[in-house]
């Protein structure tokens, strides 16, 4: 049968009230059992595709059924029989762990904020389980839908996967792949869906050698006789040596992402596709933007797809990425502005634009341009002021003066002792902060009530620290919830959602705000926290701030103007607060920066430009503090040995980044470019596990083989908000501890 006329690449998992991350947390915590968990998942699958069928996917096999409790990859590596897991709690174990076991390593998914669990593998067998996903399309039938069944393709799994050499198993894989096509169509399944964004990003082995084994793999796929049609979608960027392989494979549809800022990367890759795409298959065109919230330009799209149609027999309509990356609906806000509403689509609006694109909507085309045109005329976009003092910045690249040795000297008069201690941040989130933060939000306490609740655990944690003997000290973060969302919501040219939940991994959530115009600061953000705190102590409070990389990698972003300029923007206002921390006595500044890796673009060529920009903006923040004021930088979630040199180019005083877990294996990579004075984490802060002196004492011990002393800082990976008092206090006792002991050593 031909292929659905429109569709989309994937759908958000967890409910549009959540109800799947509901579930989950209830089942772990062992308030519903098994038989009311997977009824309740049930019941959402089918309601979600209850849904899609009204919004327009109408047709047999348009609604992907890209289903999973926790993770696509981890339901696709149990599915082709990578992983086994016999039971619902097993496969849980898979992604939380347990008391004996370690959870599987998770890690994010291309360039979204998405987090998929890495499989391992070495050399186990791969024993295909259909079962799974034959439950999922015969549930589906039973309630009258016929869906398309979802799998991450093969290269991709393996690409994605921990081992020696995942890539030398995808003959074999192949195998288990075709095992589950083969049980598909015994079903009478007629149409699966396979991922292959590994082909649209410079992973190892190199684009070349990744296309060649695609192709292999894929025309020995394609080529058993006993399967449904294939439709291969390539998400999240443009094909390069891998179109002509998946091409010439020649699959019964071939999905490519039309996105704008795709074809603004890439201007040629509608005609590449065009010439490549062999003229028997179908032609999947992802040009409704799954990746960012705005409505869609119709026209403009329309036009992209008449070129389409004009050189291929047969082309559908779809998004561009699974729509996994935005909230559900619009239309479950009450608090965005009416004339800012209309200039957005999350999931149901965008499904709603592929279906207006596809059937040539007159009508549809008619509102989107009136979006499209008030969004460019509105004063809410636009800030003369903020363009006024973005244009006086000088372009390129900016140097704080003097140079780092000069600034080492002058700050030496903050009179650190050898290895100092500090800690990244935040302080333990007891269940008082958070009540009194909710109560406050409700309105149940008054302002006043609010402050005083946030002094008292500032002057509670400062005494802690004092009493712990740490050397540079926080006020603890208690104020704040998610530290972007604290930050965007003291700026002009953001807006915040009531219900823009998205799925970062397994049950967590997040609400990313949206920048939505230029952006500037009002008033201070932080600094009556920072103040209050440096009241309380003689040692130094470092203020902290969050830098404009991570606040925009976890915000949705403008694409009416290249996320340059909107970092820019972020920099100045942030750039005026540490103005106002110096001001007010704070001597030390952190600007965190944890996302620095992830904006990180897929193609190796794009990197440069990028990291001119981000290290531009985060130096921006910085170029004007006084040479004595000491700039701290904290990195994590990722590891920066690949990027090592953009951190250094940060040209932050400190730098503490993330490095227990990996044993301190990222000081290798060190150079003599690295001049900054550097505190790897010595406590991995992911669980609760206390690290003892010894261990701790190694750890620094080793560091000291690659950094002098004189510029080694001690400190933990993290902030400490997910922790406990109980393991925070003895933690942080043994560092102190441990570096007494490394000091009285030296
Ligand atoms: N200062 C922040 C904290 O300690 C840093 C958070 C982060 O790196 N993710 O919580
Ligand atoms: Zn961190």
């Amino acid at each position: 049968m031909s292929f659905p006329h429109v569709t989309i690449e994937g759908y958000p998992r967890v409910g549009a009230n959540r109800e799947l991350k509901k579930a989950l947390e209830a089942y772990w915590a062992g308030k519903i059992d098994e038989a009311a968990f997977t009824s309740t998942a049930h019941s959402l699958r089918i309601d979600t595709y209850r849904r899609l069928r009204d919004l327009g996917l109408t047709e047999d096999y348009a609604i992907p059924a890209d289903v999973a409790y926790y993770d696509q990859v981890l339901e696709t590596a149990l599915t082709v029989g990578v992983l086994q897991a016999g039971t619902l709690d097993e496969e849980f174990t898979l992604c939380r762990g347990n008391a004996d076991t370690a959870p599987l390593e998770m890690t994010k998914w291309f360039d979204t904020n998405y987090h998929y669990l890495v499989p391992e593998v070495a050399d186990q067998a791969f024993e295909p389980n259909p079962e799974r996903i034959l439950t999922i399309v015969r549930e589906a039938a039973d309630a009258d839908v016929k869906v398309r069944p979802f799998l991450v393709g093969p290269v991709t799994l393996l690409a994605l996967a921990k081992g020696e050499n995942p890539l030398a198993r995808l003959d074999e894989l192949v195998d288990a792949y075709a095992a589950v096509l083969a049980a598909l169509a015994a079903d009478g399944v007629e149409w699966v869906q396979v991922a292959e964004p590994a082909l649209v990003a410079d992973l190892v082995p190199a684009d070349a050698e990744l296309a060649a084994l695609a192709g292999t793999a894929w025309t020995k796929l394609l080529n058993v006789d006993n399967r449904p049609n294939v439709l291969i979608t390539t998400p999240y960027g443009s094909l390069r040596e891998g179109l002509k392989a998946l091409a010439d494979a020649q699959p019964e549809a071939l999905h490519v992402s039309l996105a704008p800022s795709v074809l603004a990367e890439d201007p040629t890759y509608v005609d590449r596709v065009l010439e490549a795409v062999h003229p028997e298959t179908t032609l999947v065109a992802g040009l409704i933007d799954g990746h960012n919230v705005w409505a869609a330009n119709l026209r403009e799209r329309a036009e992209i797809l008449d070129k389409l149609q004009a050189g291929h027999p047969d082309v559908a309509v779809s998004t561009s990425v699974s729509l996994l990356h935005v909230p559900h609906t619009v239309t479950a806000e009450s608090n965005i502005p009416v004339d800012v509403a209309g200039w957005l689509a999350f999931a149901d609006e965008k499904i709603t634009e592929a279906v207006a694109l596809a059937n040539r909507d007159e009508d549809a085309f008619a509102r989107a341009d009136r979006a499209v045109r008030t969004r460019a005329e509105s004063e809410r976009t636009r800030n003369a002021e903020v363009a006024a003092r973005v244009a006086k910045l000088p372009e390129g690249q900016v140097q704080r003066e003097p140079q780092f040795e000069g600034r080492k000297e002058a700050q030496a008069e903050l009179g650190l002792p050898k290895l100092p201690t500090t800690t990244i941040g935040s302080f333990p989130q007891t269940q008082e902060i958070r009540k009194a933060r909710a109560d406050h939000r409700a309105g149940t306490i008054t302002d006043a009530q609010y402050t005083e609740a946030m002094k008292n655990e500032v002057a509670e944690v400062v005494k802690l620290q004092e009493d712990l003997g740490l050397d540079v000290l926080v006020h603890g973060e208690p104020e704040r919830n998610d530290m972007v969302q604290y930050f965007s919501e003291q700026m002009d040219g953001f807006i915040s959602t009531d219900n823009g939940w998205v799925q970062s991994y397994g049950s967590r959530c997040v609400r990313p705000p949206i920048v939505i115009g230029d952006v500037s600061r009002p008033e201070a953000m932080t600094v009556e926290w920072a103040k209050y705190a440096q009241s309380l102590t003689d040692k130094p409070v470092k203020g902290m701030l969050t830098g404009p990389v991570t606040i925009l990698a976890w915000s949705f972003k403008r694409d009416d103007v290249p996320v340059s300029v909107s970092a820019d923007q972020i920099a100045l206002a942030l750039a005026d607060e540490v103005a106002d921390l110096e001001e007010a006595g704070i001597d030390i500044i952190q600007i965190d920066e944890p996302a620095l890796r992830e904006l990180l673009p897929l193609r190796k060529d794009a990197r440069p430009e990028y990291l001119d920009w981000s290290i531009r903006s985060f130096r921006l923040v910085a170029v004007d503090a006084e040479p004595t004021t000491q700039i701290h930088t904290h990195l994590c979630y990722s590891e920066f040995g690949e990027i090592i040199d953009a951190v250094a180019a940060l040209d932050a005083d400190v730098t503490s980044i993330e490095a227990a877990r990996s044993k301190m294996e990222l000081l290798t990579d060190l150079n003599e470019g690295f001049h900054s004075d550097i505190g790897p984490g010595v406590w991995d802060i992911h669980s609760p596990r206390v690290p003892s002196v010894d261990e701790l004492t190694e750890l620094l011990t080793a560091a000291l083989k690659h950094v002098p002393a004189e510029r080694l800082w001690v400190n933990p990976d993290c902030g400490l908000k997910t922790r406990g008092y109980a393991e925070t206090n003895e933690s942080l006792k043994n560092l102190v501890e441990a570096r007494d002991r490394v000091v009285a050593s030296l």
